[in-house]
């Protein structure tokens, strides 16, 4: 085994960098480690040996920065750089950029990145090599006439794909000829502003589809081998949400058959380092030798290399820095064997309720999971901000058990045991997914939580009324503590004021008897009202809509109401003008409101005619003028935000009554864009 250097420079954020840098300590190297201005006190930062700033916020200016990062590497003296995933991985340049200034690029050749780097030159040299690819046009010419042609040829459902595609970006579903204009148009459109090269290729559908990759490593000393599959089959818009290894259904012979064609694949790029051959299977009954093509080659760490891990035991980030050292892989394919079953959930600052959509701020709490079997991979503690500059991913959990049965069971367990506050998470519909009956079947197919997100909760929910009350009687004690009961009586009690105090019993009432209140307050979902009773028992509160008999029979105490909750997966987070109860995974705010302060907002709310920005972005489509009619659930405008389209649509069936944006305009989070104004119910 040769020396390995002394010394990397992580070029990479969050999880993925705090990761490297562990695995490179381990070994005895000095970690370097860099930074955006939005990441000065990241756990990274924290982490590594040193670390250096290199620019503001936007990855443009900071973690792409190839030259930037080069010239810290080499002032900090850093034999080699791993670039992580994301960001400069798959950068053929910025590769050539580190041998030139004598710096070891930890990835693969250049070469061998370019030969991978687009999806249409890649599908052409695996084909090459007798590697099946999933049928359609994959050559140069671009004409929407050729290409709506070509997607007749191939048969519908067809899948348009960037060729420079990445993360789901750039590729469309086309069910039918009609459809085939407008979806490449917006895939080019996508294609374009996320990567810079509009140009597409275009496949059949695969039915029931299943997502299976293969992790393979090759040194620079001839050999290639394969470290068995994952099954990521578990995605929305086509992005990972539960990934496992090895996959269900597997046979020993599929599996030769995938691997052999995934180490073809590898031979022929020149491969060398860690690497993941992507291919989709046919889902519609068992995996077969013949059912399977290739789509893609990753040339970098994939996010969900942990499961391969676990059940390989092999560190792959130690490997990649041995093979990038020069060092042989001191194992044959024969002498790998699969321990048990892993399974990851990729843990999300985001609403599944709001459409997945990304949410930032504080961690006003963060509780991972720990215990037998299980692993966590996060880039953020408590405290830190999750920015809306970066992937919004707060941890990854993974579990390995014996069993898939077994891996799932401490899966479920794990998340249970996972409290967000802050920015809302994924928590809950995580736990759904690792919790549905297909799935614990193995029977799931890459459409899976697309047609059950309504199963999955991933569709807005009835207010949490438990939780707004629990959350209330949190705010009150926090009253009282800051020795400022006037919220609960404003208004209400008049000159009472003080004839009550909540925590130390009885007291009050020998003047007052039966007394109620209306406490008003401000939740995510709008306002709300509790109500507050008191009697000789001591103050008691009642849920919003919750009936009373008699007097509502309710503990005042937070804690205790939250204990009734039941499940022993709640917890309420004090944050600094409004709480979080967490229940069920689901987090719940709550503020007090002053009630003579009325919500203009809420009041006017008919039928959601407004139709609004739900991010920061560009307006990059409007599909409709003043004056048009519109379909309920009709295609409206679209928003680019994080380089991803988001589409809005009509909330209602009616006329177009004003628009209030133009196309290329950036527009801030609840910009108004444009109204619909509701037909009369008839
Ligand atoms: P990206 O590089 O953008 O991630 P991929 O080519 O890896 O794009 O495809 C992403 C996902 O899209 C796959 O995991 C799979 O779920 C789906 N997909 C890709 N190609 C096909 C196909 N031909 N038929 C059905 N689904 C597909």
């Amino acid at each position: 085994m040769s020396r390995i250097f002394s010394s990397v420079l992580i070029a990479n954020r969050g999880e993925i960098a705090c990761r490297v840098i562990r695995t490179a300590k381990r070994m005895g190297l000095r970690t370097i480690a860099v930074y955006s201005s939005a990441d000065a006190k990241a756990p990274h930062v924290r982490l590594a040996d040193e670390a250096h700033h290199i620019g503001p916020p936007p990855a443009a200016e900071s973690y792409l920065r190839a030259d930037r990062i080069i010239e810290v590497a080499q002032a900090s003296r850093a034999a080699a750089i791993h670039p992580g995933y994301g960001f400069l991985s798959e950068n053929a340049e910025f590769a050539e950029a580190c041998a030139e200034a004598g710096i070891i690029f930890v990835g693969p050749p250049a070469s061998a990145i370019r030969a991978m780097g687009l999806k249409d030159a890649a599908k052409a040299l695996v084909e090459k090599a007798g590697v099946a690819v999933v049928p359609g046009y994959h050559g140069p010419r671009q004409e929407p006439d050729f290409l709506r042609q070509k997607a007749y040829e191939t048969g519908y459902p067809v899948l348009i794909k960037a060729i420079a595609g990445g993360g789901g970006k750039g590729m469309r579903r086309v069910e039918r000829q009609q459809d085939f204009d407008a979806a490449l148009a917006s895939a080019q459109r996508e294609a374009m502003s996320a990567f810079g090269d509009p140009r597409v290729l275009i496949e059949k559908y695969i039915p029931s589809p299943r997502h299976i990759e293969m992790q393979v490593f090759a040194d620079a000393h001839g050999h290639v081998l394969h470290l068995f599959e994952r099954d990521c089959s578990l995605q929305r818009r086509h992005q990972k949400v539960i990934e496992e290894a090895p996959a269900p259904g597997m046979t020993p012979e599929v599996r030769r058959a995938m691997g052999e064609a995934a180490v073809e694949a590898a031979r022929v790029a020149g491969y060398i380092g860690a690497g993941t051959v992507e291919f989709i299977a046919d889902g519609r009954g068992a995996l077969r030798a013949d059912g399977f093509y290739f789509m893609e080659m990753n040339t970098r760490l994939q996010v969900e290399h942990p499961v391969t891990e676990a059940i390989t035991g092999l560190d792959l980030v130690e490997w990649q820095l041995r093979v990038a050292a020069g060092d042989a892989l001191p194992f044959d394919q024969e002498d790998l064997v699969i321990d048990g079953h892993a399974v990851e959930a990729r843990l999300y600052a985001e609403d599944p309720e709001k459409g997945f959509l990304p949410s930032t701020g504080k961690l006003i709490a963060l509780k991972l999971p720990t215990g037998e079997g299980v692993r966590i991979d996060s880039g953020v503690a408590e405290g830190d901000e999750v920015t809306p500059f970066y992937d919004p991913m707060i941890a990854k959990i993974i579990a390995h058990g014996v069993s898939r049965e077994q891996a799932l069971e401490q899966l479920s367990g794990a998340l249970t045991s996972t409290i967000v506050a802050g920015p809302k998470c994924n928590l809950a519909f995580l736990k759904a997914l690792v919790d549905a009956d297909e799935f614990r079947e193995g029977a799931v197919d890459t459409g899976f939580i697309e047609r059950n997100l309504e199963n999955l909760g991933a569709v807005p929910q009835p207010a949490d009324t438990q939780a707004i009350a629990a959350g209330t009687a949190q705010l009150l004690r926090m009253e009282y503590e800051r020795s400022n009961p006037s919220l609960i009586v404003r208004g209400r009690l008049g000159s009472h004021e003080w004839l009550f105090d909540p925590w130390s019993a009885r007291k009050g009432f020998e003047l007052a008897g039966r007394r109620h209140t209306v406490v008003p307050v401000a939740t995510e979902n709008g306002r709300a009202n509790v109500d507050l009773f008191f009697d000789e028992g001591g103050p008691r509160l009642l849920a919003p809509g919750e009936e009373a008999e008699g007097w509502p029979d309710v503990e005042w105490n937070a804690t205790l109401r939250l204990a009734e909750l039941g499940d022993g997966n709640g917890a309420v987070v004090r944050g600094v003008d409004k709480v979080f109860v967490i229940r069920n995974g689901r987090q719940t705010s709550v503020a007090l409101v002053d009630p003579l302060d009325v919500d203009l907002e809420h009041l006017d709310g008919d039928a959601g005619g407004q139709i609004t920005s739900p991010m920061h972005g560009k307006l990059v489509a409007l599909l409709v003028n003043e004056g048009d009619e519109v379909a309920k659930g009709q295609l409206l405008a679209v928003v680019e935000a994080m380089k991803m389209e988001h589409a809005l649509t009509a909330p209602v069936a009616g006329v177009v009554s004003e628009v209030l944006a133009r196309v290329g305009e950036q527009v801030g989070e609840g910009a108004r864009l444009l109204t619909v104004v509701a037909h009369e119910q008839g």
